[in-house]
This record gives C-alpha cells, sequence and structure tokens, in this order.
C-alpha cells in the first residue's frame, strides 16, 4: 500500500480535529504516515495511533520548530524525497495553505487545494475539490511529482481505527531559509471556544447585529451551543469583530454541522464561505433576504427578539 503523509496540526500535544480527519481520509487510499513537529510532539502519538497513523515521524528539534511554516517545508520536502509517498496531505488552515503551496514548489509538483474526497487509480492520487467557494466539486490530479493536497475541514467525519504506531525521530534538515522566528509562544484565539474552522457549530452575526457590544448575544448563542463565532465583512469591516472572524471569500471557508446566520443578508461573498454547512439556520427580519434562499431553517424576525429566546429554550431544554 502506497504512504500517504499527514502533517499533525496540533496545540501544545493536543492534535486537531481536522488532522484527524485527514488521518482518516489518508487511511481509505493507502497507509497513513503522521509527521509531527514540534516540542510536544511526543504527546500526539497515541492519539495518532488511535486514528490509524501506521508510522509517525517525530522532529522536535528547536533548528526546525521554532521556525515559521519555512522549518515544516524543509521537513516535510526532505522526508518526500526520502520515502516517495503517493501523496501529502495538510490541513487547509491559513498555514497549512502557505505550507502546501510552499512545499509544491519545493518539489515541483502541484498543490491541489480545499480537497473533500480523495481516491487512487492507475495514474495515482486522484482529488474532489470543492471550487468557486464550494458551489462546484471538481475531480483533479498532478500530472507530475508528489501531489500536495490541503484538506479542507469538517469534510469527512474522523472516525478512529486503534493501532500502535511505529516511531520514527527524525532530524532537522541542515542549511534552510529560517528568517522568520517564533518569538512568543501562541494563545489561542477566542476566550477558549473552538477555532472557526474547526468548530461543528458556527454563530455568526452580520450588520444586523447593529455595534460591537450587541454581538455579546451573538457570543452567548455560540457559548451554549459551544461553537465559534463568526462575522460577515460588513461586521469585520465596522471592527466589531476581527477580520480573523471573517467568513466568505475573502475571510474564513467553514462547514460545520450547524451554521447560524443572525443579520446577514446572504450576499454571495458571504455564502461562498459557508454554503457546505451541513444545517443552515437564518434569523432575518426582511423576509426577502437572499440567506433564506440556501437556509434549512428560517426565522423571519428581530435578531435582538429572537436570539435571546433561542438561548433561553436552549438553556430551559438542558435542565
Ligand atoms: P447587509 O448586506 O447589510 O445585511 C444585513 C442584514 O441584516 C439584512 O438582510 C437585514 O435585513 C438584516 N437585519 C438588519 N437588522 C436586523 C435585525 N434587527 N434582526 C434581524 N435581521 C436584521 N462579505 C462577507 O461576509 N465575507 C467575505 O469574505 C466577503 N468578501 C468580499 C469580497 C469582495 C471582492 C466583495 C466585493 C465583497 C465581499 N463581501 C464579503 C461583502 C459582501 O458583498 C456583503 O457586502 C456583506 O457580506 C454584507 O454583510 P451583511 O450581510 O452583514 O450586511
Amino acid at each position: 500500500m502506497a504512504e500517504i503523509l499527514v502533517l499533525v496540526e496540533h496545540r501544545n500535544g493536543t492534535v486537531s480535529r481536522p488532522t484527524l480527519e485527514a488521518l482518516t481520509a489518508a487511511r481509505a487510499v493507502g497507509e497513513p504516515v503522521a509527521v509531527v513537529l514540534g516540542a510536544a510532539a511526543e504527546e500526539c502519538v497515541s492519539r495518532l495511533g488511535e486514528y490509524g497513523a501506521a508510522e509517525v515521524l517525530l522532529c522536535t528539534d528547536p533548528a526546525v520548530t521554532e521556525v515559521v511554516v519555512a522549518g515544516v517545508v524543509d521537513v516535510l520536502s526532505t522526508v518526500v524525497r526520502e520515502r516517495t509517498p503517493a501523496a501529502v496531505l495538510v490541513v487547509a488552515s491559513a498555514e497549512g495553505k502557505e505550507i502546501a503551496g510552499r512545499l509544491a514548489v519545493r518539489l515541483g509538483s502541484g498543490v491541489l487545494t480545499d480537497a473533500v474526497g480523495i481516491s487512487v487509480d492507475d495514474t495515482g492520487v486522484r482529488v474532489r475539490q470543492a471550487i468557486f467557494g464550494g458551489s462546484t466539486v471538481v475531480t483533479s490530479r498532478v500530472r507530475r511529482g508528489v501531489p500536495v493536497v490541503s484538506w479542507r475541514p469538517n469534510a469527512v467525519r474522523a472516525e478512529a481505527a486503534p493501532g500502535t504506531p511505529r516511531v520514527t525521530p527524525i532530524a532537522a534538515p541542515p542549511g534552510a531559509d529560517r528568517q522568520a522566528r517564533v518569538t512568543a509562544t501562541r494563545v489561542a484565539a477566542g476566550g477558549g471556544r473552538p477555532a472557526l474552522n474547526e468548530a461543528s457549530v458556527v454563530v455568526a452575526g452580520g450588520r444586523g447585529v447593529g455595534s460591537a457590544e450587541n454581538f455579546a448575544l451573538i457570543e452567548e448563542l455560540a457559548d451554549v451551543l459551544g461553537g465559534a463565532v463568526g462575522a460577515s465583512r460588513a461586521a469585520t469591516d465596522a471592527g466589531w469583530l476581527p477580520h480573523t472572524a471573517q467568513v466568505g471569500q475573502t475571510g474564513a471557508t467553514v462547514s460545520p454541522d450547524l451554521y447560524i446566520a443572525c443579520g446577514i443578508s446572504g450576499a454571495i461573498q458571504h455564502v461562498a464561505g459557508m454554503q457546505t454547512a451541513k444545517t443552515i439556520v437564518a434569523i432575518n427580519k426582511d423576509p426577502e433576504a437572499p440567506i433564506f434562499q440556501i437556509a434549512d431553517f428560517g426565522i423571519v424576525g428581530d435578531l435582538h427578539r429572537v436570539v435571546p429566546a433561542l438561548i433561553r429554550e436552549i438553556r430551559r431544554r438542558r435542565e
């Protein structure tokens, strides 16, 4: 069985859910080999074994782990040259996308972005890609070299396949570009909420929310559902939330189980970032708002009345 390299995203040894999804996808077409970098890399091993990694390559050398992006590319390109896997899977996060692009250039191959499916035939790995903001799915392959695949979070459900992986320490390759260094420990944004592109519930607010202060309501709904907070560009441009919360063509692409759009009209550029959500709920006072065309459930009403009522009802049912 051909090897599929999976780059592991983790925070201090806690493996991200999209990584487990990528491992699940890799297992379907080959033997997953996980590559983990960082001081806490070893803490990831048992979790990676639980999700079917046949082997875990560990790199704890600060010469690469304290370097932004370039160090990861150095390690991955060295491993690819040594082992010639059938493909490299990288989570399609902001950092993952940058790694994927740089790695493909280094390998002289190509990137298949926003992958939602993977298969193998005589010609090698084929990938189903969600393009045009997820409105179209195409099947693509890279014709030269080892394809680099950026795997879209929430495209598949992570499924466990417990095993005990081989563990292989690897050294940092010498003499690479190490200009940009991590100078402070990374901190999780969002007050302990899940990351926007990993969350299974996203509650998003738009211009209809009215002010930065009013976003407390959106955050409260997100918190009772254990979700992340998103926003339309109108809300981030107004400075009500940081741009990292923006969902859409020029923001994050999310595919949660549940997306609740509050006071968002449903402009095509917003829809491009969330239309693959499994269930979409829209709350808008305008019954003609385009968001209702893609919503599974629509509530026509003032969000300042509807959202508190929703929060009360969710809490009541939990008691
Ligand atoms: P509006 O379109 O103004 O809609 C506000 C909605 O709130 C209305 O439907 C209104 O009926 C409703 N409302 C008002 N008050 C209430 C209330 N009290 N209760 C309930 N409903 C209420 N946009 C993005 O979101 N993400 C992107 O990535 C993005 N990228 C872009 C890229 C380009 C190149 C361009 C040109 C635009 C982009 N936009 C993006 C902007 C996009 O076109 C829209 O302008 C934006 O999405 C509108 O945000 P909105 O729905 O919050 O605001």
